[in-house]
């Protein structure tokens, strides 16, 4: 079963850390900034900075989700 990226707004601060790590996954949007997932999917060139992302998120609001 495919999985898919996930993040929860109401814990989301806009920091900007997830898309740092993995750009080509996570951006920010709106006002106050909240993280846009860009591709759910993951990014099959860096298969780790999702992971990466998910672990320095500071309100663990990055996760999986099983699509
Ligand atoms: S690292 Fe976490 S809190 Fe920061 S923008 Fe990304 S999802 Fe939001």
């Amino acid at each position: 079963m495919a999985k898919i990226v996930v993040v929860d707004l109401e814990l989301c601060f806009g920091c900007g850390t997830c898309r740092s790590l993995c750009p080509k996954v996570f951006g920010l949007e709106g006002d106050p900034r909240k993280c846009l997932v860009k591709d759910p999917s993951g990014d099959p060139s860096d298969p780790e900075c999702v992971e990466f992302a998910m672990s320095m998120c500071p309100t663990e609001a990055i996760t999986w989700q099983k699509s």
